[in-house]
């Protein structure tokens, strides 16, 4: 809370392998399996997570999905409305979320901003690249919301294109699952967690990384991505202090 000054996080000295990195969290995040909602055991376990990353001196900005509260292409069908309306107000959502997990994060001390791809100059900044970089140069966790701004397309789109253009050295996709399987491992238990695997492949073979264009921004601008499960507690920091963990797609 802005109220009262939370204390400043203890600073980890353990050198990360990614100096800045951007993170996409899914809505699910936010609650528990198949669940709706913002739940305070899961918003502060994520923002737990994002805090021993902070930590190690990453420079963070993370985009939040809305999946947890609208997901456009659903809604619109259950409801009968116009498909960009809908998805607006999934945007909106993300925000909701935004604003929920900046609280957590400051509640443990850290400072951050919201940057919102659609304009509500009272509770958020805009998303502006540079001022953006900055936060994130003097420590400042950026919290990326309402996606891209434009209906049609998803916050893993969103992730893929700020990765590109804050220049993050990595992409982290949390899941609820360990990785990218060969088949859903919700349907089959013998589904096989993948391990490295390049951008073609993903592609090629329609893996269910992110959104095919998401996936194919990170191969035009070399940004590669983590795919790994954010209900294992400490897995955020083990990637940042090397371990190859989860699915990684794109490393040389
Ligand atoms: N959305 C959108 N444009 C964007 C990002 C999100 O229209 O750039 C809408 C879309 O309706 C989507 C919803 O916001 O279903 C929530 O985002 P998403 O499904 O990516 O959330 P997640 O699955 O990551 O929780």
């Amino acid at each position: 809370m802005l109220t009262t000054p939370a204390p400043k996080p203890q600073t980890d000295t353990t050198k990360p392998v990614f100096r800045r990195a951007l993170l996409k969290i899914s809505g699910e995040g936010f609650c528990p399996p198949g669940g709706f909602g913002i739940h305070a055991r899961e918003l502060s376990a994520v923002a737990g997570e994002i805090d021993s990353v902070a930590r190690l001196g990453v420079e963070l900005a993370v985009v939040v999905g809305g999946g947890n509260l609208i997901r456009g292409a659903s809604f619109s069908r259950e409801l009968g409305i116009h498909l960009a309306t809908a998805d607006y107000m999934g945007m909106l959502g993300t925000v909701i979320n935004a604003l929920a997990l900046q609280e957590a994060l400051e509640a443990l001390g850290h400072v951050t901003r919201v940057q919102s791809a659609l304009t509500i100059s009272r509770v958020c900044e805009p998303f502006i690249r540079r001022r953006c970089l900055t936060h994130m140069l003097k420590g400042r966790i950026v919290i990326l919301a309402a996606g891209t701004g434009n209906p049609h397309v998803t916050t893993d789109s969103c992730a893929a294109l700020r990765a590109a253009e804050l220049q993050a050295e990595v992409l982290l996709k949390a899941t609820k699952v360990d990785g990218v399987y060969d088949s859903d491992p919700a349907r089959n238990a013998a589904a096989r967690l993948l391990g490295d695997l390049t951008y073609d492949a993903v592609i090629d073979q329609r893996l269910r990384v992110m959104d095919v264009s998401a996936v194919d921004v990170c191969q035009q601008h070399k940004v590669p991505i983590i795919v790994f499960n954010l209900f294992r507690a400490g897995t955020m920091r083990r990637i940042f202090l090397g371990e190859p963990i989860g699915t990684r797609v794109g490393f040389p």
